[in-house]
């Protein structure tokens, strides 16, 4: 059996290192100019390296990611990170508080008893209640999908302080939209399983998974800066073709983002399962990596600023020192924030207005500074994809649509993250083991 991976993120990478492991024939092929997708590094000459898009993982929530670098021997080389955190207040008040621990929050001053003990009961009912195992595995998280959004549900059973001082702020952060726009299922997943949280990465960023993944995979069998164009059908083979080439397989894995597999998949597939992958809902999305090349906090108490408050849109969701995340991401004694932004606010912003608002964030964070030594913009028109109320529903029916010797993966099956994407990567390469086990 012959198998073609077209995408090389994190999801196409666990792919391949699954299908390497039970010593199946493969290719990959990947668009940009090296592997990583929306996890890959930018090094830059003077020392920086850059995260273009994740920067943790989070530990026994990450099941599958854990188990394959375990597997790997790699998960002890993982850069532990505590994650200290606080929250600042419009008038500036500060809270610490930690994203490893839902419990921390409940020191936050401006929640009262009541809200605390919403909280806690809240948080009980949840343990005890059934829900997702893995909380980035979609088949399981459609199985919770009641289609109520997060705000809803939020200020109904938590209140509408602890709405704003721990739920949105922890959202804002991960998925930058507001959370009247997100589903229940893997915030209840992620609240149920609090405990197993911790905040970690490679030395060498996030992107370092995917060479982890392929160390061991013939340089021959990758094809960078090759995006796959066509997919058609001869016979009982796939013949993809490219710039310059094309090759014939019996499998295929498309691990792209999900309004490519879409167009890809077009001609092979009903107009339900084509419109299922289209309405897949992906957000515009911009952080900031603004250097110091002498770190202008060195003494500040935290790693992390997430703003808060009740006023209505708020322009950036953290604030995060690199530097204290990921020591070797900075040259000695250097400093790098990155600035995380909240969608709604960007559609009123040009470029120039975020990488200024950026850097009057930061000194509003952390304190006035010297003059940056860079100030480098993400900009991305299709960021993070969301799952909407009835997404995870609406988009696991498609793997019953698909052709059968085509699989799909990509982290927009559940919610973004390592993950979603690890898991579904390595689902699809099972998935097509399973195939040839019943086909032999
Ligand atoms: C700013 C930001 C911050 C994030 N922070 C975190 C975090 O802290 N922790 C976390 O776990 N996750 C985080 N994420 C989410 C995480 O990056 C994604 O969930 C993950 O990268 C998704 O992996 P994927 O393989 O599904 O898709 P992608 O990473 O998007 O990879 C898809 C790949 O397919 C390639 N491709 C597309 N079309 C073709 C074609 N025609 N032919 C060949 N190749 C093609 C693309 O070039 C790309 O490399 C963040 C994302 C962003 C944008």
């Amino acid at each position: 059996m012959k198998v073609a991976i077209i995408g090389g993120g994190p999801a196409g990478c666990a792919a391949a290192y699954t299908l390497q492991k039970n010593k199946i024939d493969f290719e990959l092929f990947e668009a940009a100019e090296k592997v990583g997708g929306r996890t890959k590094q930018l090094h830059r000459d003077d020392g920086y390296n850059l995260g273009t898009g994740a920067l943790f993982l989070m530990g026994g929530i990450y099941p599958r990611t854990m188990a394959l670098l375990s597997e790997m021997g790699r998960k002890k080389q993982l850069v532990p990170w505590a994650g200290a955190s606080e929250l600042m207040d419009e008038d500036h008040s500060r809270y610490p508080v930690r994203l490893d621990s839902f419990f921390s929050f409940l020191k936050v001053p401006t929640l009262g008893l009541r809200d605390k003990l919403n909280i806690i009961g809240t948080g009980l009912r949840l343990l005890v209640s059934p829900g997702a195992r893995n909380p980035f595995d979609g088949s399981q998280l459609a199985e919770y999908d009641s289609g109520e959004n997060l705000e809803n549900w939020s200020r109904a059973n938590l209140g509408d302080k602890a709405f704003e001082y721990v739920m949105r702020p922890i959202m804002d952060f991960l998925y930058a939209v507001p959370s009247r726009e997100l589903s229940t299922p893997f915030p209840k997943a992620l609240m149920k399983q609090g405990r197993k949280i911790s905040l970690s990465s490679p030395e060498g960023g996030i992107g370092q998974i995917n060479e982890w993944f392929l160390e061991n995979v013939s340089s021959e069998k990758i094809h960078v800066s090759t995006p796959v164009e066509k997919l058609t059908l001869e016979g009982q083979l796939w013949r993809l073709a490219y710039a310059g080439g094309s090759i014939l397989v019996d499998k295929v894995i498309i691990a792209t983002e999900a309004y490519i597999a879409a167009e890809l998949l077009k001609e092979h597939v009903s107009d339900d399962a084509y419109d299922r992958l289209m309405s897949t809902h992906y957000t515009e999305y911009a952080h900031v990596a603004v250097g110091y090349d002498k770190d202008p906090w060195p003494d500040y108490p935290t790693d992390i600023v997430l703003p808060v408050g009740e006023g209505g849109v708020r322009n950036v969701g953290a604030m995060v020192l690199h530097g204290r995340r990921l020591p070797a991401s900075v040259p000695n004694g250097a400093q790098m924030v990155g600035v995380y932004f909240n969608t709604p606010p960007l559609k009123d912003m040009s470029d120039d207005d975020i990488k200024e608002e950026a850097v009057k964030q930061v000194d509003a964070a952390f304190g006035q500074a010297q003059k940056p030594s860079f100030v480098h913009l993400f900009r991305y028109k299709k960021g993070l994809t969301i799952a909407k109320p009835g997404h995870y529903k609406m988009l696991d029916k498609v793997h019953s649509l698909l052709p059968e010797s085509i699989e799909l993966a990509g982290d927009y099956f559940s919610q973004a993250g390592v993950e979603a994407a690890v898991h579904s990567g390595e689902r699809a390469a099972k998935n097509l083991l399973l195939h040839r086990a019943r086909e032999f």
